[in-house]
C-alpha cells in the first residue's frame, strides 16, 4: 500500500483523539494531512533590537533578566518581565491574561516574543512567544503557517504535525508532472513546493510553491477532461450522420433571412460533428437573440434528412410550445414531421404521439422533461437537443442510453459565461458560440432611473402603449429562498399599476400560478390581449413576443447582471426600437457599477465578466446551480492565466497519441486510473 494512504495515526503523536479531531478537518491519510494547506501566514522574522518600528507587530529574539512581576488592573492580570534583546535592547514584555507564562520566565531563559511594540515605553505586548527549547524552527522567526482548526487542535500542534508528517512522508511525495512541463514553466518539484506551502523559506518561495501547487491542481482537472472527452470522440459508438451539400441550401431556402456568417460557420462545426461515427458533445453559446434556435433547427433537420429522429429539450411548456410553432412553420410542406410533448398533453394525444415517435412516424419531437420519461419510445434517435439548460446530465443521457440510442447532444446555452470559467465548466464539451447578432436588430436602449423618477415611467410607457407596443414590468424577486416574497412584490405592484395604466390590459404573472395559468396568461399577452405584464422573473427564459418593446425592472439593483441581460434579452426581438428601464436607488458601490454597466453595453460576455468580477465566482454561479468544481489553492478568477496554460497543455496531451504509453508521462498515466478515467469501462 502507498504509504501516503496510511492513516495519518502512522505519524508519531497522533492517537485516537487527534485523529478524531483531524477527522472533523476532512483528513483521514498521511496524504490529506500533508496536503492540508495553512489559510494564512504570520510573519514572525526576527527584528533586531534597533529596527523595531513603533506600534506595529514585531518578533524578537530575547533573554529573561528578572523573575516576572504580576500586577492586577480591574478584571485585567498583567504579567510583566523585564527582557533584552539578542542585539542588548532591554524591553518590558506585558501579557494580558495569562497569569501561567509566570512560571516558564525564569531569569535567563531565551524566548522569541511577537506582539505589538510601543517605542515610548519600550514594551512588547505579548501575543505570541516561543521557548528556546522548543521546536523553534518550525513557530517561530519565519512566516509562520496558520491553519483552520477543529476540536482540541490549535495551529500551533497542526504545526508540528504537518513538521513531523513532512520530515518522515515528505521525501515520498511523487511528482505526477512530467519533467518537460517542469522545466518549460520553470515549477518546484511536488516535493519542495509542498514543504514551501506550509513553512516557506521567504515570500518569493511561497509564491512559487503556489504557482506550482495550482498549476498541478488546474493540469490534473484539465487533463481529467480533456482525457475524458479525447475518449469520449474517440472510444464511444454514435451515428454517422450521411450530410450531403444540398442540405444547407434546402434548409435556408425555408428561411425568411440569410444566415448570418456566424450561423454558417457554427453549423459546419455541427455538421461536421454530426458525420463522425462518436457522439457529438457540443455547446452552443450565444447571446439571447443572437439565432441558435435557428442553428439547432437545421442540425435536427440534417439528423432527419439522414433518416433518423431528433429531439429537443427545453425547461418550460411555454418554451415548448413556442419553439414547436416556429418547428411546425419552418417545416410546413416538408418531409419532417413535428410533435410536441409536454406534461400537459392529454392522455389521448399523448398515446398517439407516443406511438407515432416508437413507429418512426415523428420525425422531430419538441418537449419538456416529459420526453425522458419512461414510456417514451423512439424508432431511432439520433440527436438531442438541449435549450437552455445548464446541464444536461450523465444521467439524463445514458437514460436514451437505456433505451437503446447513442444520440448527438447539442447543448444550448444564453447564459453567457466568462472565458475561464466556461473553459472549467465546459472543459468536456466542445464549444461554438455566436458572437454576432443578427443584422438589422435595433439595438435596446437602456436607461437607469431613481424610484422617485417612476411617474416619468408610467409616462413612458403609456406612450409606448398608445403606439400600439406592450411591456414587461418585472418585480423584485429578493432571494431564492424568499420566493413568497417575491410573489408579494409582484402582486403589489401589479394593484399599484392597475390604476395609473388604466386603459390598457395589464396581466400577472408569477412561479405560484399553476402551469395552465401561466401559459393562459402568456397566451394572452403573445396574442396582445394584454398589453403590460407584471411578473416575477419566471418570464427570463426563452420567451419571445416580438410587439414587446419595454422592459422595465424594479429594484434591478437586486439582481445580477447575468439575470438583467437575460431579462433585457426579452425586448427588442421585433423591427421597433425597444428600451430597457432599470429603476434602482443601489447603495453600494457595486450596486451603481453593475447599472452603470448595464447602461454602458449589450454585449453579455462583457456584462458576466463583469458580474464575475463584481461579485466573484460564488454569487456568479449562485443563481444557477451548477457543478462548478472547487479547487483548494486555485482560484478561478485571479489565476485564470494559470487555468489557460493548464488547459492548453493538458489538450496537447491527450491529442498526443503515444502519450499512454511514454514513459515521462507514467505519473499523469496513474493519476487518470486512479480517478477512473482510463481502463474504466468508459465513462458516460
Ligand atoms: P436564440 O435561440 O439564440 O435566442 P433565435 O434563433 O430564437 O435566437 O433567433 C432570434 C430571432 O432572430 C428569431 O426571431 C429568428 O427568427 C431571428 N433570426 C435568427 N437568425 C437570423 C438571421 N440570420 N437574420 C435575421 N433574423 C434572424
Ligand atoms: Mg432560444
Amino acid at each position: 500500500m502507498n504509504e501516503l494512504q496510511k492513516p495519518v495515526n502512522h505519524i508519531a503523536g497522533i492517537g485516537p483523539s487527534r485523529a478524531r479531531d483531524l477527522a472533523l478537518l476532512g483528513i483521514y491519510t498521511v496524504s490529506d494531512l500533508i496536503s492540508y494547506y495553512p489559510f494564512r501566514y504570520d510573519d514572525r522574522t526576527v527584528q533586531s533590537g534597533h529596527m523595531l518600528q513603533h506600534d506595529s507587530r514585531q518578533t524578537v529574539e530575547a533573554v529573561v533578566e528578572a523573575p516576572p512581576t504580576v500586577r492586577h488592573k480591574g478584571r485585567l492580570v498583567i504579567v510583566s518581565a523585564r527582557v533584552r534583546t539578542t542585539d542588548g535592547l532591554p524591553l518590558t514584555a506585558i501579557w494580558f491574561n495569562q497569569l501561567f507564562v509566570r512560571e516558564k520566565l525564569l531569569p535567563g531563559t531565551q524566548v522569541t516574543l511577537t506582539g505589538k511594540f510601543d517605542a515610548r515605553q519600550r514594551s512588547l505586548v505579548v501575543s505570541q512567544y516561543e521557548l528556546a527549547h522548543a521546536d523553534q524552527s518550525v513557530h517561530s522567526n519565519r512566516l509562520v503557517p496558520i491553519y483552520e482548526v477543529r476540536g482540541e487542535l490549535t495551529p500551533k500542534i497542526l504545526r508540528s504535525l504537518l513538521a513531523r508528517a513532512l520530515k518522515q512522508y515528505g521525501p515520498l511525495l511523487d511528482d505526477p508532472l512530467p519533467y518537460s512541463l517542469m522545466t518549460k514553466y520553470k515549477l518546484l518539484s511536488r516535493q519542495e513546493a509542498t514543504l514551501q506551502i506550509h513553512f516557506p523559506k521567504d515570500a518569493e518561495s511561497l509564491r512559487q510553491a503556489r504557482r506550482r501547487l495550482i498549476f498541478e491542481e488546474f493540469f490534473l482537472f484539465q487533463l481529467k477532461l480533456q482525457s475524458f472527452r479525447h475518449l469520449h470522440k474517440t472510444n464511444q459508438p454514435g451515428v454517422a450522420h450521411p450530410v450531403d451539400d444540398r442540405l444547407w441550401s434546402d434548409y435556408e431556402k425555408r428561411l425568411p433571412f440569410a444566415l448570418t456568417e456566424g450561423q454558417t460557420q457554427v453549423m459546419q462545426e455541427i455538421l461536421q460533428d454530426m458525420r463522425q461515427p462518436h457522439p457529438m458533445n457540443r455547446l452552443l453559446q450565444g447571446d439571447v437573440g443572437s439565432g441558435k434556435t435557428v442553428v439547432a433547427f437545421c442540425a435536427m433537420y440534417a439528423a432527419v434528412r439522414a433518416g433518423f429522429q431528433a429531439a429537443m429539450m427545453v425547461p418550460t411548456e411555454i418554451l415548448a410550445e413556442q419553439h414547436y410553432e416556429s418547428a411546425v412553420r419552418l417545416f410546413a410542406g416538408s418531409e419532417v414531421k413535428v410533435g410536441l410533448l409536454t406534461g400537459s398533453t392529454r392522455d389521448k394525444e399523448r398515446k398517439e404521439l407516443l406511438d407515432k415517435l416508437a413507429a418512426g412516424d415523428i420525425d422531430l419531437v419538441i418537449g419538456t422533461h416529459a420526453i425522458l420519461e419512461e414510456g417514451v419510445q423512439f424508432a431511432n434517435l439520433s440527436l438531442v437537443v438541449t435549450d437552455e439548460q445548464h446541464r444536461f446530465g450523465v444521467e439524463q443521457r445514458s437514460i436514451f442510453r437505456q433505451k437503446g440510442h447513442h444520440p448527438d447532444v447539442l447543448f444550448m446555452s444564453a447564459t453567457p459565461i466568462p472565458r475561464t470559467l466556461a473553459m472549467t465548466l465546459f472543459g468536456d464539451l466542445d464549444v461554438s458560440v455566436l458572437e454576432q447578432m443578427p443584422e438589422g436588430r435595433q439595438p435596446i436602449q437602456t436607461y437607469w432611473v431613481a424610484a422617485r423618477q417612476e411617474e416619468q415611467v408610467i409616462r413612458f410607457l403609456r406612450q409606448e402603449l398608445a403606439k400600439g407596443r406592450q411591456a414587461y414590468i418585472v418585480a423584485p424577486l429578493v432571494e431564492e429562498s424568499e420566493k413568497i416574497q417575491g410573489v408579494e412584490n409582484a402582486v403589489e405592484l401589479y394593484k399599484r399599476l392597475l390604476d395609473p395604466l388604466a386603459g390598457f390590459q395589464v396581466g400577472l404573472m408569477h412561479g405560484r400560478l399553476s402551469g395552465r395559468e401561466k401559459d393562459e396568461v402568456m397566451r394572452r399577452f403573445k396574442a396582445n390581449e394584454l398589453q403590460v405584464l407584471v411578473s416575477t422573473t419566471v418570464i427570463e427564459v426563452g420567451v419571445n413576443v416580438p410587439n414587446a418593446t419595454v422592459m422595465v425592472i424594479y429594484n434591478a439593483d437586486r439582481f445580477g447582471l447575468a439575470q438583467l441581460h437575460q431579462l433585457r434579452g426579452r425586448v427588442g426581438r421585433g423591427e421597433h426600437a425597444s428600451r430597457c428601464i432599470l429603476v434602482a436607488d443601489p447603495l453600494t458601490d457595486a450596486g451603481k457599477q453593475r447599472m452603470q454597466a448595464m447602461v454602458e453595453t449589450q454585449n453579455g460576455f462583457i456584462l458576466a465578466e463583469k458580474d464575475l468580477e463584481l461579485r466573484g465566482p460564488g454569487e456568479f454561479f449562485g443563481i444557477r446551480q451548477s457543478g462548478m468544481p472547487e479547487f483548494k489553492l486555485g482560484d478561478l478568477v485571479n489565476d485564470a492565466n494559470i487555468m489557460k496554460v493548464a488547459r492548453e497543455e493538458a489538450q496537447r496531451l491527450t491529442e498526443q497519441s503515444d502519450f499512454w504509453i511514454l514513459p515521462e508521462y507514467q505519473g499523469l498515466v496513474d493519476y487518470l486510473k486512479q480517478e477512473r478515467v482510463l481502463q474504466a469501462p468508459i465513462p458516460d
